[in-house]
């Protein structure tokens, strides 16, 4: 009930599109009547989470934060929401996101941007960005609008916008969550994942979210490790790399301190710390904005008016008209710059000047990272080269807002588990996050290094 009372008194902040009270007081008494009767507690029994609206809830409008979803409400539950509401959980309401998830400030949302519970300790009273794409999860956990949250990560889509509000998110090995269900932006990349206080959490949320799921192709048939009993701060014989190619030009100085001091800590914490090389780092940027536009421009081509959301037919319009309509009126300005780039590399002439290139980068990447295994167990890194911006600073300027993703996009090309923890605070007392990225499946070494610096 206080959290229900906390969301509904929290609007200004903009974090949800819709409430659903309901589903979480049922919740809370399911575990209630549980507790009477003397049943054991499912692992989130009562739990009042938010769920971002990337995922499709049965009953309950789901919208991508895009005008074109609107009016839509889905007939089925995807299998992560599903999984967590088998676990117990109950769901407070759906999360605004940037539109398809595709930004990293909440500002391509249709329904206004979400306002970071932030503020910089100088006076300097701007609202700042609360990351994106799931800037709704990360501010109704800041904010203490909900002990938990669900994000999805294609490129940096959890770990930036935990690190921009001081909290925790963890991005899994691709296919250790089922897509099911959760609105695709690009297929290969896309993951679930879940945004909470602390390591802990994150680990009791992973699993129950995770899991096999025969209705996803791609879903890892693997059984769901028990993180949370496997928690460890002890880092002896761990061997933390330190990739020399993420010190990029520019890196301002307290980012520097930031990673220098997530070293120390992991040190003290007995790990040994090896400097590596992810030789084809600077390459991940460019090929990530082309390989998800190219995937999203396919995924998006099912919005056309005929199945889902809006639908405009001009007066004696004919079917091509009908499409152009409803797109042109459904999508947000980004949205379309993705669907305009991704058909422009993917057509005849460029598809190998740009699109194969894209893929031979991201196989180069993945060796890499492959290679680097050899000497280090986790990675150490930076989550985003700055600290929360201020809203609209770089809404005009979408190359400055692509930049943001320097050090979330490699790891998500490659597949692998990586999180974002807070590390500290910049010279406005703004937080920052510090980035574990661990082998393929290895969800605990990042968990459990994760843990020591938290
Ligand atoms: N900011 C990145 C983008 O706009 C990542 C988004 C995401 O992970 N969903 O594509």
């Amino acid at each position: 009930e206080a959290f229900v009372a906390k969301v509904s008194a929290a609007k200004a902040l903009n974090a949800f599109l819709v409430e659903t009270p309901e589903h979480a007081l049922a919740a809370a008494d399911a575990a209630d009547a549980a507790r009477a009767a003397g049943e054991t507690l499912k692992p989130l029994a009562g739990v009042p989470i938010g769920m971002k609206d990337l995922f499709c809830t049965k009953g309950v409008a789901t919208t991508a934060a895009s005008h074109i979803l609107e009016g839509f409400t889905p007939t089925y539950e995807s299998t992560v929401s599903q999984n967590l509401w088998d676990a117990g959980a109950g769901m407070l309401g759906k999360l605004n996101m940037d539109q398809f998830a595709m930004g990293s400030s909440n500002e391509t949302s249709a329904f206004g941007n979400v306002i970071s519970p932030w503020r910089r300790s100088d006076g300097g009273n701007a609202p700042l960005a609360p990351g994106g794409s799931s800037g709704g999860s990360s501010t109704a956990v800041a904010a203490r609008l909900c002990p938990g949250a669900t994000g999805t990560d294609t490129g940096g889509s959890i770990r930036q916008p935990a690190a921009f509000t001081g909290i925790s998110g963890i991005k899994p090995t691709y296919g250790r969550c089922s897509r099911w269900g959760t609105i695709a932006f690009a297929s290969s990349l896309d993951q679930v994942g879940p945004m909470a206080h602390d390591v802990r959490d994150c680990a009791i949320m992973l699993g129950a979210m995770a899991g096999f799921d025969a209705k996803d192709a791609t879903s890892l048939k693997l059984d769901v490790p028990a993180w949370e009993a496997g928690l460890s701060s002890d880092m002896k014989g761990l061997r933390v790399g330190i990739p020399k190619e993420y010190r990029v030009d520019g890196m301002p100085e307290e980012i520097e301190a930031l990673w220098q001091q997530g070293i120390d800590w992991l040190k003290d914490a007995g790990a040994e710390i090896v400097e590596v090389s992810l030789p084809h780092t600077k390459y991940a940027l460019p090929a990530y904005y082309i390989i998800a536009p190219a995937e999203a421009s396919s995924n998006l081509a099912r919005y056309d008016g005929v199945r889902y959301g809006i639908r405009d037919l001009p007066a004696g319009a004919g079917l091509q008209d009908m499409y152009a309509a409803t797109r042109a009126d459904g999508f947000g300005p980004e949205v379309k710059r993705r669907i305009m780039i991704g058909t422009y590399v993917l057509s005849a002439g460029f598809y190998d000047a740009y699109y194969t290139q894209a893929q031979k980068i991201r196989t180069l990447i993945a060796r890499d990272f492959e290679q680097a295994w050899a000497k280090c167990d986790v990675l150490l890194t930076p989550t985003a080269p700055s600290a929360a911006f201020a809203l609209g600073e770089k809404s005009d300027d979408p190359i400055a807002m692509y930049l943001n993703d320097v050090f979330t996009v490699p790891s998500s090309l490659a597949g692998l588990p990586a999180m974002s923890v807070p590390g500290g605070l910049d010279h406005h007392g703004l937080p920052l996050g510090l980035q574990i990225i661990g082998k393929p499946l290895d969800e605990q070494g990042v968990l459990n290094a994760g843990l020591a610096i938290e």
